[in-house]
């Protein structure tokens, strides 16, 4: 590319000089050639004149052979030139270099008929006897307006013709010098044009590659410094456009990142263009994997297939709420259809509800279980008044009976509605802990004692097993024992006579408290496992109203358990007995003194 600049400043240069030199050359020698031949034939032909003047005399009426011959020898001597005269038929009569036998008839020639038409010839010829070129001028000898015969003068070219080569040579060794300056100048001027063209092209090459921080040094006013300058202009605000670009688009993958939608653009032929760690987790795939691949490939769902179809056939947006096969991700999906240019693309948005759907499920089921509490006892205790109205009033035994029922009742109905508005101070923040060292043995035994007659009547073996010199905890020691009577009291609800229940506490880890509550009783299925600690979740509606529970006890001692920074958890299997965790953290005082 750079040859070809060059050469393309340079060769118009040499060619038109070289022309130009070429047809000066051409144009002057021809010129000087002619000028000098016609200077040469004017003199001539004065000369020859002269020579005819003085030979008129000595033509007529015979020629005078010696006469002439005198006079052609002593003007060839003067003039230093050939001179021969003719008579009117062209005979040789006078011949200054020469032997008069030696030249024929000489009429024909074209000075001769020239000199016979015109008054003067002239013609430029081979001398044979020379063997060079001669110029020959030929005047007519007039006597009386008679053509008396011609007088003629030769002169060797080979004076003009050396002198005109010499001027060649010049004119030759001029232009090849003219010739060669152009050259070297064009070659000149080509690298000063070049050089800052070369430079700007490694720059711009420089900056097609990505480097936007170089820029052209400039220097002087030309057209190539304004292109420079505006090249600069050009980088620089590329580079404003890609920092700014680069910054929104870590902005918008900062979004993308982690908002909790899962993003999917697709083209119009389903191949995904992008995916967000959301919609990667919500349909259980890895991101980088996802990308190259279809949508149909990547969500594997038929719904949200055809929904996406559908929307790409319509051109409108489409909502529909699918479930993942495996159920466990409940989604609302908008399928929205993108226009960028001539561009056709899709943008999926997958709107995880599961936990919306789950809370929805506990408010509905808090809602229908707490209406079932409530009517439950209710019921009852309608019953047992209009019992008592109807006429058991007046039988004293059956009286004190009803009362009692309607007491257990009432009882229970309070014991629902504190637990209620417990739970709901302890969910607004309304009942700070009491957080203080407490000795294990303080949360473990009070709630054991209380309840071990209750253990008793329902046939069952309560154990302790506290580890000995555990360190002291860091707790609300009413809190926790509240905590702990509902896990034991749990215990012996759901574990038939016979069994066996066992509290114990060991140390966890060098700053946490486990205490297991053990049962040997009915385990908790599977399914019901996760929801125990939901608020009235009841494994088993039917069987609780044994033991009157409200489904609000281990809601509530999880949040006290979470209050203390603890964890709750429960592992259990149906028919097998149930275990209950929480851990607690020991308190700081006595943990220094341990380590
Ligand atoms: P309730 O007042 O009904 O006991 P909880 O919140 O204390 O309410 O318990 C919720 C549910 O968890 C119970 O209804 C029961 O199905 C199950 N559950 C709790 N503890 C045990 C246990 N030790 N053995 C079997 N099931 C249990």
């Amino acid at each position: 590319m750079m040859k070809s600049i060059r050469w393309r400043v340079a060769l118009p240069y040499i060619v038109l000089i070289f022309s130009i030199s070429l047809w000066i050359t051409l144009y002057t020698s021809a010129q000087i050639r002619d000028t000098y031949t016609q200077q040469l034939e004017t003199h001539l032909f004065v000369e020859a004149r002269q020579i005819a003047e003085n030979a008129e005399n000595l033509m007529s009426p015979e020629p005078n052979q010696p006469a002439l011959g005198e006079l052609v020898r002593q003007q060839a001597i003067i003039l230093g030139e050939r001179i021969t005269v003719f008579d009117a038929d062209g005979n040789v009569v006078a011949e200054s270099h020469k032997d008069l036998t030696e030249i024929g008839n000489e009429f024909h020639r074209a000075e001769i008929q020239g000199a016979l038409a015109t008054g003067r010839g002239s013609t430029i010829r081979f001398s044979r006897t020379y063997s060079y070129d001669f110029m020959y001028t030929a005047v007519p000898i007039r006597v009386q307006s008679k053509t008396v015969g011609f007088a003629r003068i030769a002169v060797s070219m080979q004076k003009f013709d050396e002198q005109y080569r010499t001027y060649q040579q010049n004119i030759f060794i001029a232009v090849s010098l003219a010739l060669i300056t152009a050259i070297l100048l064009s070659i000149w001027i080509t690298q000063s044009i070049i050089t800052p063209i070369k430079n700007l092209t490694g720059i711009a090459e420089r900056v097609a590659k990505g480097d936007l921080n170089t820029h052209i040094i400039i220097t002087g006013q030309d057209e190539l410094a304004q292109l420079g300058r505006t090249f600069n202009a050009m980088a620089e605000q590329l580079r404003d456009k890609v920092e700014s670009l680069a910054e929104e688009r870590a902005q918008i993958t900062a979004v993308l990142n982690t908002m909790a939608d899962g993003v999917i653009i697709t083209d119009e032929k389903g191949q995904v263009l992008l995916i967000n760690p959301s919609a990667a987790r919500i349909l259980k795939t890895p991101e980088d994997k996802a990308l190259n691949r279809t949508f149909a490939q990547l969500v594997y769902h038929h719904q949200l297939i055809a929904l996406w179809r559908h929307c790409y056939e319509t051109g409108e947006e489409q909502t529909q709420a699918v479930e993942t096969h495996d159920q466990s991700i409940f989604v609302q999906a908008v399928i929205t259809p993108l226009t960028e240019g001539n561009k056709q693309r899709l943008l999926v948005i997958l709107q995880d509800l599961t936990r919306i759907r789950r809370l929805e499920t506990i408010r509905r089921d808090f809602i229908s279980n707490i209406s079932h509490e409530l009517r439950t006892p209710l019921a009852s205790l309608k019953v047992v008044v209009e019992t008592l109205r109807d006429g058991a009033i007046e039988d004293p035994i059956n009286a004190q009976r009803f009362l009692g029922h309607i007491e257990t009742e009432v009882n229970l109905l309070t014991q629902m509605v504190q637990e209620l508005l417990e739970l709901s101070r302890i969910e607004s923040n309304k009942a700070p802990l009491n957080l203080q060292a407490t000795p294990i043995e303080e949360i473990i035994t009070l709630p054991v004692e209380r309840l071990s007659p209750q253990a008793e009547r329902a046939k069952l073996i309560i154990n302790t097993d506290i580890a000995p010199n555990l360190p002291e905890v860091y707790a609300d020691s009413e809190r926790m024992s509240q905590v702990i009577t509902n896990l034991i009291h749990n215990a012996i609800k759901f574990t038939p006579p016979g069994g066996t229940i066992t509290i114990a506490a060991e140390r966890h880890a060098k700053d946490e408290i486990v205490i297991t509550i053990k049962d040997t009783g009915t385990g908790i299925s599977e399914q019901d496992l996760p929801r125990i600690f939901e608020r009235f979740y009841k494994a088993d509606q039917s069987r609780t109203r044994r033991g009157g529970g409200t489904g609000l006890g281990l809601a509530i001692a999880k949040h006290i358990v979470q209050g203390h920074g603890g964890r709750i958890w429960a592992e259990s299997r149906k028919g097998e007995g149930s275990t209950f965790y929480l851990t607690l953290k020991t308190s700081k005082l006595d943990n220094n003194s341990v380590t």
